[in-house]
């Protein structure tokens, strides 16, 4: 089957597994937290991951309290606003993430981050770690201990 990737068909194809693949990262996710599953990293190593406080974020934006949920995990917030966002408007999403590679793209220290955002996300991953367990933000941990 030949796959022609810009056409409405597929994009509505596409946003259908986006949403299953998130329906299925959540399902996992909470079952996980209900069984009282704690993250590994802070098991091992004592320290909030990036993901930390993601499903209690997500339980609490559920009820509707975003306040709570901005307390366990901001970045989790903001990325499941992206994430929603995606699945209801994603041509404004796909728009909005060409202007921002565009506008990155014309940096000379942003260049290279536009081109490789695999690696920026892991970059953006790992400063929101260190940064949640800087003693001086700490106010940016989870609120499990
Ligand atoms: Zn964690």
């Amino acid at each position: 089957m030949q796959r022609h990737p810009g056409s409405p068909r597929n994009q509505a194809a596409d946003r259908r597994r986006a949403g299953l693949r998130l329906g299925a990262l959540a399902a996992v996710t909470l079952s996980a937290a209900r069984l009282g599953v704690r993250c590994p990293v802070k098991a091992v190593l004592g320290i909030d991951c990036p993901g930390c406080g993601g499903s209690r974020a997500f339980l609490a934006l559920m009820r509707g309290d975003l306040r709570r949920a901005a307390s366990e995990n901001a970045a989790a917030v903001v990325m499941g606003g992206v994430a929603v966002s995606y699945l209801i408007a994603p041509d404004l999403m796909r728009e909005a993430a060409v202007m921002l590679q565009r506008t990155a793209a014309r940096s000379t220290r942003m260049a290279w981050w536009a081109d490789h955002p695999q690696a920026s996300a892991c970059v953006a991953a790992a400063l929101w770690c260190a940064a949640r367990n800087t003693r001086q933000l700490s106010f940016l941990r989870s609120s499990a201990r």
